[in-house]
């Protein structure tokens, strides 16, 4: 598999054209603008594995699905990939070896669902659709997200798969909690889409950081930080350190400043450079620190920033697939 430490750096922007199921990468260069010239649909979500998972989102689209149907299918594919070890069934655990699960979705009409520190269940992102759709509420955590998703059917899994059992004893030896930016110790899908009706709907599920504290909640199940919906302005959604994308609440922030006129990727660097600054206001070391923002508007134009450099998104439309490098502050 190809990890993002290995994506291919090209400067391939002048031949744009989208090559079929090919991911490309392309310079880091700031382009502040990328529209879908292939018109709706379309769908874009964090890092490599974002690529598999908008496939089975483009097949829902493609043939006229609804936006909502298309984010939950996509990223139910790395949820249920045991190779895919920070989402769902093989995420890494927290310090006491316990797999939990931080999910969300929201639609076009800003319905929202969301369960955080969900145990057991392979399918965060649709026991969060449950309860959207089933309770007169928003969020669900811990033993009582995982009672409500029994109640509808979930079935209830061992996710802790050998593999990230071993590398969690490994790091018991030493105990050392240091969440590194751009490995595999914590990556979020976060996916957003257009609909051929041209309604937007979004959906962002972790396994969250490794070796974090035991009820430790991060920004993806958060509707307005790892995750925001607005059908009239955009979308946007979160990767990276979900305590820096709480403290600017992160994906309402891009929204916002969408709907205040900056293209997609203007709105992410605005997020983005408020977190360096808050950093340096607190006098944090920005190399500890990354967090990724992709966006959509409501014309389908799509961008992303970070803070450091390797942070990667894929895109679909009707052109085809392609892997882009997002624009970072530092690198
Ligand atoms: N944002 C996630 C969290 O803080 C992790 C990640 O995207 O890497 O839990």
């Amino acid at each position: 598999m190809t990890t993002r430490r290995t994506f291919i750096r090209s400067s391939a922007l002048a031949s744009a054209a989208f090559l079929a199921h090919t991911p490309e990468s392309f310079s880091s260069e700031s382009k502040m603008m990328n529209t879908n010239a292939a018109g709706k649909p379309i769908v874009l979500s964090t890092w490599n594995f974002g690529i598999k998972a908008n496939e089975a989102a483009w097949s829902v689209l493609s043939s006229g699905g609804k936006a909502l149907d298309a984010v939950e299918a996509g990223v139910k594919i790395p949820e249920g990939d045991p190779k895919e070890r920070s989402v769902g069934y093989g995420g890494r655990p927290d310090r006491d070896g316990r797999v939990t699960l931080d999910a969300c979705i929201m639609d076009e009409h800003a319905n929202i669902g969301s369960v955080a520190c969900l145990e057991y269940i392979k399918h965060p992102i649709s026991v969060a659709r449950a309860v959207m759709e089933k309770t007169p509420h928003v969020m669900l955590v811990g033993d009582g997200a995982l009672q409500f998703a029994l109640s509808q059917g979930f079935v209830k899994e061992n996710l802790l798969v050998e593999e990230s059992e071993k590398e969690w004893k490994e790091w018991l030896k030493e105990s050392k909690y240091a969440p590194v930016v751009n490995i595999e110790h914590h990556d979020t899908i976060g996916m957003i889409a257009m609909d051929m009706n041209g309604d937007l709907s979004g959906a962002c599920t972790t396994s969250g950081m490794a070796y974090k504290m035991h009820g430790r909640v991060g920004d993806s199940p958060i509707i307005g930080a790892g995750l925001y919906v607005d059908n009239e302005v955009g979308a946007a959604t979160a990767t990276g350190h979900g305590e820096e994308v709480i403290r600017i609440a992160g994906c309402y922030l891009v929204v916002e400043l969408m709907r205040q006129g900056r293209t997609p990727e203007q709105a992410c660097k605005e997020a983005v450079e408020r977190v360096v600054r808050l950093t340096a206001n607190r006098k944090k070391n920005l190399k500890d620190i990354q967090v990724g923002f992709i966006a959509l508007n409501k014309r389908g134009e799509y961008g992303a920033y970070c803070v450091q450099s390797g942070f990667n998104y894929a895109v679909r439309t009707a052109d085809g697939s392609r892997l882009l490098d997002s624009g970072f502050a530092i690198q």
